[in-house]
């Protein structure tokens, strides 16, 4: 692209100036200056050096050329936007709402070059003969340092620089003088960091031998097969593989890979970031060697931009990595793989709120790449498209590696409750747990995710207390001093007063549900004081590795009973696993939103299949109040067909994704009455479409939490059947904010959202 103009985009998150502005191309950058770079220009009255991105370069001009400013330089060591990217920004931009330069930096997870590590290697420029000549001549005249080193280099003709200064303990002077000397010579080399761990990286770097490809079995070849000889035909769409933990499909994902890449065209490989484990590493490793790179979070800045360089100039095929992975820049992409593709962190939670699996799917559309995705409980969503056909789906039905399905109880606390068990294990599950210790056999208790708070339900009948509107449980908010309490939906702010007896059997047990991990392991210590107990929540796990530590911890037998929020359904395959308990499954099928039912299936199946991996046989007990519901129906029977049919209709009937669409308008200010008053703007604009395109809107409300850090949050949801009348309604209303000139990222939209505001 030629031209005299670039459009640029700053480097400021604000409504006000999310658009292009136009600059002039100095003669200097003229031809040298392309679309994407990053770029210094004058902005703003004092002409203020700031940053931005040259989204175009054209010969046309939009204002008086004379008032155009020049652009000043190009940043040095700028990560450049590349073509794909930009177009790739706009489309998120277009799709979830947020300013273009929010959209940018997502797709640019490297934002700077970091230099590269130089790697100095001292190399003798004699021969061995010599070098130990030397070594004694030096030794005769108490040069200790210089005869060390001479005697090491007639041995080994190459030694790190980071040996001889540090093992050999021999200073740079030193090794400057014999350089001047002619007896050897220094090399440098830029290398990129690793971004293994380090041990994996040791071995790899040793030559690691690459095994560990299996024969694939019937099922998993016909998968590999199809996908394949439709990829040759230039077939581009979505598969999703559906198959139980443990079934095989990372082979598949290995499979396919590499038959992508060994016809020239490179591979994403996603992964949720907690399943991102050594373990998982290794057998990537082992397969491909260093043609593979991983990016996460735990990697430095350092390690990050050399994998991003390293994507940049085509030295790797293969991207691992959780959602940011995403954004490796591939020249050659031809498959994206997303394995557990149901789980909520593939969704953003900052802006812009992407989910990963629909920017895959349009990355794949530019790229003329495939999309696979994987689960053992896949996503109602894509469950949905395959049954309307624009998804391929296979199964895989068997574990490969042994181990049958677990037995499973589900024991009603009701019934507990009734003959006067008031404890948070049930009989059964306290006996097995006896019988574990006794056995030497290792125990998994879990309990969902923490600070969820409380929705009432009756402990003598069960029943939940729902808002008549939405459908969802609701939620007690109780007075500081816990004297008053009033029931609140999270969707549409319906209230009522807090309830003193159960409106349908009259038992006064009607409370909010609390129990956390913690609690548990004291009970644990109490119950049964000579278990030893790991415990695994976000507390315990603030530390870099503390994850990988307990859970090898546990691997290793160095405990009997592992307690842990949902983190410790991943990871690791655990042998001696032969019981697993979920205390209260009402924890998340009363969550107050419309995913409850999904998520709940989805934990409790992944948890009943960590129980008897291997020879032993597994138990599972679920308790519940409700062990009719049927996501603990069908989870107990691993069922997820009949889970699926009946989590459908309730979404149709109450126009829930995926067969409707919902956008979260969630709206944030520093005083109340101003966020009140934004949000009842927004949501009467929403409501002005009208005909087909009229949506049903529910609020404006006050969030759930009504205040983080000071900032007060109301929210109102956006439903109709077409996303299109959704992303048409946030144009609307960012024309407004965009006119009033509310401050940027004070209105936040989210598309078919996964968690509660
Ligand atoms: P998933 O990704 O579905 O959990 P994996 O690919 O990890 O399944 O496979 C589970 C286990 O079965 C692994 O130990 C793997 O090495 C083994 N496995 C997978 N495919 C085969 C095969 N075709 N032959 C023998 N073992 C296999
Ligand atoms: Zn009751
Ligand atoms: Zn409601």
């Amino acid at each position: 692209m030629t031209g005299r103009f670039a459009n640029v985009i700053v480097d400021i998150s604000h409504e006000k100036v999310d658009r292009p502005f136009q600059y002039r191309i100095p003669d200097a950058l003229l031809g040298e200056l392309a679309v994407g770079m990053a770029v210094m220009i004058p902005f703003g009255l004092g002409n203020k050096r700031i940053k931005g991105y040259v989204m175009e370069i054209t010969d046309r001009v939009d204002y008086d050329e004379s008032k155009l400013k020049a652009v000043d330089s190009i940043v040095k060591d700028g990560i450049s936007a590349q073509g794909d990217s930009i177009r790739l920004a706009w489309w998120i931009k277009d799709n979830y709402g947020s300013t273009m330069i929010a959209a940018l930096k997502t797709v640019l997870p490297v934002k700077k070059k970091i230099r590269q590590v130089v790697r100095k290697t001292i190399v003798c420029k004699v021969d061995a003969d010599t070098a130990a000549q030397k070594a004694e001549l030096f030794e005769a005249k108490h040069q200790c340092a210089k005869a060390r080193l001479m005697r090491e280099l007639a041995a080994q003709p190459m030694l790190p620089q980071t040996l001889v200064t540090g093992k050999l303990n021999v200073t740079a002077q030193t090794i400057q003088a014999l350089e001047k000397a002619g007896l050897l010579e220094v090399q440098t080399e830029d290398v990129y960091r690793s971004a293994l761990p380090e041990n994996l990286s040791a071995s790899v770097q040793a030559g690691w031998q690459k095994k560990g490809k299996k024969q694939l079995s019937e099922s998993q070849s016909r998968i590999v097969d199809s996908i394949t000889a439709e990829f040759d035909a230039g077939v581009r769409q979505t598969y999703l593989i559906h198959g139980v933990t443990g079934s095989g499909k990372t082979e598949v994902y290995m499979e396919l890979i590499e038959r992508i890449i060994a016809g020239g065209r490179q591979a994403i490989m996603l992964i949720p970031e907690i399943a991102l484990t050594y373990q998982t590493l290794v057998r990537f490793y082992q397969r491909f060697g260093d043609r593979v790179s991983v990016m996460n979070s735990r990697l430095s800045a350092g390690e990050r931009s050399d994998q991003y360089e390293r994507a940049a100039r085509g030295d790797i095929d293969i991207m691992i990595g959780p959602r940011s992975a995403l954004f490796a820049p591939f020249e050659r992409l031809g498959l994206v793989i997303m394995d557990e593709e149901h789980e909520g962190s593939y969704k953003s939670e900052s802006m812009p709120k992407y989910h990963a699996r629909e920017v895959a799917g349009e990355l794949c559309r530019m790229k003329d790449a495939s999309l696979v995705l994987g689960s053992a409980t896949p996503s109602i969503e894509s469950y949905y498209r395959a049954k309307k056909g624009g998804i391929r789906m296979f199964a895989l039905k068997e574990r490969l590696a042994g181990g049958q399905l677990p037995k499973v109880y589900v024991e009603d606390l009701r019934s507990e409750l009734k003959s006067g068990n008031r404890s948070i294990f049930s009989r059964r599950l306290y006996s097995l747990i006896d019988d574990r210790l006794k056995k030497g056999e290792q125990t998994m208790l879990f309990i969902n995710r923490r600070g969820y708070a409380g929705f009432v339900s009756c402990r003598s009948c069960g029943h939940v207390m729902k808002c008549p509107h939405c459908d969802v449980s609701l939620s007690e908010h109780t007075d500081r001093y816990r004297k008053t309490s009033r029931l609140v939906c999270h969707y549409c702010g319906y209230e009522m007063p807090g309830v003193a007896s159960c409106p349908k059997c009259g038992s006064k047990y009607i409370l909010g549900f609390r129990a956390g991990t913690q609690q548990i392991e004291e009970l644990l210590h109490k119950e049964f004081p000579t278990a030893r107990v790991l415990r695994m929540d976000a507390d315990t796990t603030k530390n870099k590795d503390s994850y990988e530590r307990i859970l090898s911890q546990f691997a290793d037998g160095d405990a009997d009973i592992l307690v842990g929020t949902q983190m410790i359904v991943k990871g690791h395959d655990f042998a001696r696993v032969t019981l697993v308990g979920i205390l209260a499954a009402d924890m998340s099928l009363h969550a107050g939103d419309y995913r409850a039912g999904e998520r709940t299936f989805q934990l409790l199946t992944q948890a009943a299949g960590r129980a008897g991996r291997s020879a032993l046989p597994g138990e599972v007990v679920i308790q519940t109040y409700q062990p009719e519901h049927y996501a603990v129906v069908h989870a107990a029977n691993q069922d997820y067909e009949g889970f699926y049919e009946e989590e459908i209709s309730y979404r149709d009937l109450m126009m829930y994704p995926p067969v409707a669409h919902m956008m979260a308008v969630l709206v944030l200010a520093e005083d109340a009455l101003t966020g009140a008053e934004h949000a009842r703007v927004l949501a009467e604009q929403a409501r002005r479409q009208s005909g087909d395109d009229r949506p049903v809107i529910i609020g404006p409300t006050e969030a759930f939490i009504g205040k983080i850090s000071d900032v007060y949050r109301y929210i109102f949801y956006v439903k109709h059947r077409d996303y299109q009348v959704l992303t048409g309604i946030k144009d609307a209303l960012e024309q407004i904010i965009h006119a009033r000139q509310w401050i940027a990222d004070s209105v936040q939209f989210d598309f078919d959202p996964m968690n509660n505001y």
